[in-house]
């Protein structure tokens, strides 16, 4: 067979096999008896989709159904096949009725969640270890269009409980979160927003639904950035916000009235990712808990933010809940100053310096969250106060030992700059 399945979102698969078959229906590669058919959905690139008559185009307007030809602001089968491959991943959204809208980069996804559900009034309970621009659309455009944030201490349930009010629409949760990384019990949470009327939204960009099957434990929308774990390669910015039935109809109507699309160019290359992130998520994952494990037990890290890492926080809702792992944590050193952080940072040659993160290539960034952070959550509980300089390692593709050898320089050059 040299086509896909016809049903390649089938439930009985795999994950691994359904990264492999999502989103290439034969209407899109060509079926076996076409002599141009081909593996990946080609490249559609159109504005305008021209009708065979006028009959076909007076039942244009009723013709905006996913997968129909309308107007290219509604795609083509490029960006549908994407769509529909992260679907397909995500349990529990085809099965409902659900579905996948895209967006141009990961904060447009959150824009598109939060504007969907969001209505002037309305109170959003938000964990205080959000990504930051996702905070500063709070403090920013949602407060300009009369909706308050409240934050709360990412893991403290009561204070999240205690947080909610009658004018609490939705919470906004990120597990784990940027930067200190912890694991939030996320199906508690969810669970809890839904006794009180609220909707769920998921920050699920680290664990991607490979790793955490959001929908499936309550959650009701789950967003991710494409750009990091699907792209995968570092050269391409794209979100999505993924639903059942309900809340795909909203964040569908949503995106279309702010007019979101993304490039069938960059469709296609998401989709190219998209087969393989499993493997890259696998080799990032065993690297990662090597190196975080090497960390542990240097005499310069105070604390090693990795769920992976047994002993580490968050580790008992990671094995409890996850599914998988990815090659982003960070460590804290102890005690130090910011030039010797910088000494670390600037003696490794393998990492490179740079934001984002799950591409191939290992990245280091600074770790410095108190500015950003409401609830006062830096250092975290149980940290010595002297321990403030963390650093956020993206584990790229590179051999293990490599990077390890790497961070031995990096952590000389820490201590001869003290
Ligand atoms: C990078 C990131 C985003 C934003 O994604 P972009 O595609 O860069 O806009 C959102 N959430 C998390 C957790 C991220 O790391």
């Amino acid at each position: 067979m040299t086509t896909a399945p016809d049903h390649p979102e089938d439930e009985a698969l795999a994950p691994a096999t359904r990264l492999v078959s999502a989103g290439r229906a034969p209407e899109w590669t060509g079926t076996a008896t076409h002599p141009g058919a081909v593996v990946n959905p080609p490249v559609w690139r159109a504005s305008t989709h021209l009708y065979p008559d006028m009959a076909a185009l007076h039942a244009g307007p009723s013709g905006n159904a996913d997968g129909r030809f309308f107007y290219g602001r509604r795609g083509a089968p490029t960006q549908w096949a994407l769509a529909e491959a992260l679907t397909g991943l995500e349990p529990g959204a085809a099965e409902s009725g659900g579905g996948t809208m895209l967006y141009p980069s990961g904060v447009a996804a959150l824009a598109g969640a939060l504007l969907a559900v969001l209505r002037p009034g309305d109170v959003l309970l938000m964990t205080d270890n959000a990504y930051e621009p996702t905070r500063t659309m709070a403090r920013g455009l949602l407060k300009e269009f009369g909706i308050t944030t409240r934050w709360f201490a990412p893991c403290d349930l009561a204070a999240y409980e205690a947080a909610f009010c009658d004018k609490t629409r939705c919470v906004l949760l990120e597990s784990p979160g940027s930067l200190t990384i912890e694991v939030q019990d996320v199906p508690r949470m969810a669970a809890i927003a839904r006794d009180r009327g609220a909707i769920s939204v998921l920050d699920n960009t680290w664990a991607s639904p490979l790793g955490f099957a959001a929908l499936a434990h309550g959650v009701d929308i789950s967003v991710m950035s494409l750009t990091k774990h699907v792209g995968g390669h570092s050269d391409l910015m794209m979100g999505s916000a993924s639903a059942g039935e309900r809340w795909y109809a909203k964040l569908r109507r949503r995106a279309q009235s702010l007019g979101q699309v993304v490039s069938p160019d960059d469709a296609s290359l998401a989709l190219r990712g998209l087969r393989t992130m499993g493997l890259r998520l696998e080799r990032e994952t065993a690297s990662a808990l090597m190196i975080a494990q090497w960390l542990d037990a240097r005499p310069e890290v105070a604390q090693v933010l990795c769920p992976m890492l047994p002993g580490s926080p968050g580790h008992a809702l990671w094995r409890r809940d996850f599914t998988g792992g990815c090659g982003l944590f960070s460590f804290v050193l102890k005690r130090g100053t910011a030039e010797a952080r910088d000494a670390l940072i600037d003696a490794l040659s393998l990492f490179g310096i740079g934001y984002s993160w799950g591409g191939f290539e290992s990245l280091a960034t600074p770790v410095d969250p108190a500015p950003m952070r409401s609830t006062g959550a830096w250092p975290l509980p149980g940290m010595d106060a002297a321990d403030r300089f963390g650093v956020r390692l993206s584990i790229g593709l590179e051999d293990a030992g490599d990077l390890i050898a790497d961070l031995k320089r990096g952590l000389a050059a820490w201590s001869s700059a003290q």
